[in-house]
């Protein structure tokens, strides 16, 4: 143990955001206890409280980087284990039905399914002395100390028992997604609620596997079709291991891909590329087509309140619930992580000085995902000048990106959460893009715009 902060430190939710939290935190905690209201211990498959988690999930630049620090040699051992891990700019990716050319950006993504991906997390973080996974226990609420200023356990309820146990704890950090009850609890002992921005953008996801069809994705692992305002059905369709693969139908605005069979796979047919229809039309489904809405992408604003009481932290979809297709989730909670880890290295916890420090993480990736969203008419949320001009110049950088690698790696490395978007108006870049989508016209989903805003407006995500 590194530096020492506290004894106790209690997660709630045993997920990705929960378990990577609970790796950071046992270099500073003597004991780190994770409570999830599911087994999870050796579970490799979709869980009750994840059902998420049966879809196309891919772990991309940012996120693979930190797994890499926190657990080295995790990349090389899932390839040893025969899972899908390739450099970003080698998946097949499609903006606008327009495909980008393949480029080595020497940055990594990492396929294997997303029950696979937490398994492979939660099984190193459970191997540490002083982590413990309580499972099958339901959180109940928060214990704080007489005045409501600190927040000093959790109660938990054991699903078998029916038993209530209070867990003391110097900090409590709630990682349990999206449904995260923390506003509630914080209004309960006298705070404000976080304000909340929705982006509406009723999207489903309907998934299904199927068994490698023998000499496909030869030269890639990955096939991406990505909902476009002109094409607004998508897909993810790749490897899951060595024999199976996975394909995810997208639709927005209530254009839900159906669960039968048949229009299941009519669905792929009306993509704008023929791809995905081709790979499946003959494979052998293994399971039926499940689906998952997602009706809204949700942020809270924790670094707006003015007041939060001592001892608690939240991170991972309980801050930040991005629309999946732009796959932020789990990066953005494993660089919440390593910001709690830098954060505990001052030697103590401040929760205002953290939220403040979340919410940055947050800005960049929320705004190129629900500034995204608004390019696509009928969604509802807030449009500004800027999210208008900054959807009109992402476009002219995916149009540019199908014709120059340079502005294709570019893309992918804002894509990936390495570089902020403000990285693509950079002059060189924005030569290039603008070189390169000279041509672009209407029907390309080319819009006029400024290069060189005025000073006073800044591009989504700039600094
Ligand atoms: C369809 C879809 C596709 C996605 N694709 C990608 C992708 O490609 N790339 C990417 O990076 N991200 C993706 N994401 C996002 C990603 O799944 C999440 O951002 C990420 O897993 C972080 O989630 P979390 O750990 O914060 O919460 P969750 O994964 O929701 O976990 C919360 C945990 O808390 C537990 N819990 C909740 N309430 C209680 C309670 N009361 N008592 C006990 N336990 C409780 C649950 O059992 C669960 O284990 C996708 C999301 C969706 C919906």
């Amino acid at each position: 143990m590194r530096d020492h902060v506290g004894n106790r430190a209690v997660v709630l939710g045993g997920s990705v955001a929960g378990s990577l939290a609970a790796r950071v935190l046992a270099e500073f905690y003597h004991d780190v206890v994770v409570v999830d209201r599911d087994t999870v211990s050796g579970v490799s498959v979709t869980r009750k409280g994840t059902p998420h988690a049966g879809h196309a999930h891919g772990l991309h630049a940012r996120g693979q980087l930190i797994l890499e620090e926190l657990f080295p040699g995790f990349t090389e051992d899932l390839v040893r284990k025969g899972y899908p891990v390739g450099d970003l700019g080698e998946m097949r990716w499609y903006f606008n039905g327009r495909r980008l050319p393949y480029t080595k950006t020497g940055l990594l993504s990492v396929t294997p399914t997303r029950p696979i991906l937490e398994h492979e997390i939660r099984s190193r973080v459970a191997a540490l002395a002083n982590v413990t996974y309580l499972e099958r226990h339901d959180i109940l609420g928060l214990m704080s100390a007489p005045g409501g200023g600190r927040v000093v356990g959790a109660r938990v309820r054991s699903r078998d028992h029916a038993e209530e146990v209070v867990l003391d704890a110097d900090l409590v950090v709630d990682a349990t997604g999206r449904g995260s009850r923390t506003p509630a609890w914080l209004e309960e002992m006298g705070y404000e609620r976080p304000s909340e921005e929705r982006v509406k953008i009723g999207l489903a996801y309907t998934t299904r596997f199927y068994r490698r069809v023998p000499g496909s994705f030869e030269d890639t692992w990955s096939i991406n079709p990505v909902a476009s305002p002109e094409h607004p059905r998508g897909a993810f369709f790749g490897l899951s291991d060595q024999d199976r693969c996975i394909v995810s139908l997208t639709g927005i605005l209530g254009d839900h891909p159906p669960t039968d069979p048949e229009g299941f796979l009519e669905f792929a047919r009306s993509l704008p590329v023929p791809d995905v229809y081709e790979g499946i039309k003959d494979a052998e489904p293994l399971d039926d087509p499940t689906t998952f809405g997602f009706p809204a992408s949700v942020r809270r604003h924790y670094e707006g309140l003015r007041r939060f009481p001592a001892g608690l932290a939240v991170l991972g979809d309980a801050v930040c619930s991005f629309n999946p297709v732009y796959g932020q989730g789990m990066s953005v909670a494993a660089w919440e992580a390593m910001t709690l880890r830098e954060h505990l290295r001052e030697g103590r916890f401040d929760p205002a000085v953290f939220l403040g420090e979340i919410g940055k993480v947050v800005d960049n990736p929320w705004q190129v995902s629900a500034g995204g969203d608004l390019a696509f008419p009928g969604v509802e949320g807030k449009r500004t000048p800027e999210t208008e001009m900054g959807n009109a110049y992402v476009g002219r950088v995916q149009y540019a990106a199908s014709k120059d690698p340079e502005v294709a790696k570019g893309f992918m490395r804002v894509a990936g959460l390495i570089d902020p978007p403000s990285a693509l108006m950079e002059p060189g870049m924005a030569a290039r893009v603008m070189d390169a989508s000279g041509d672009m016209t209407t029907s390309d989903g080319g819009v006029p715009v400024m290069v060189h805003p005025p000073a006073e407006q800044k591009l989504p995500g700039a600094a």
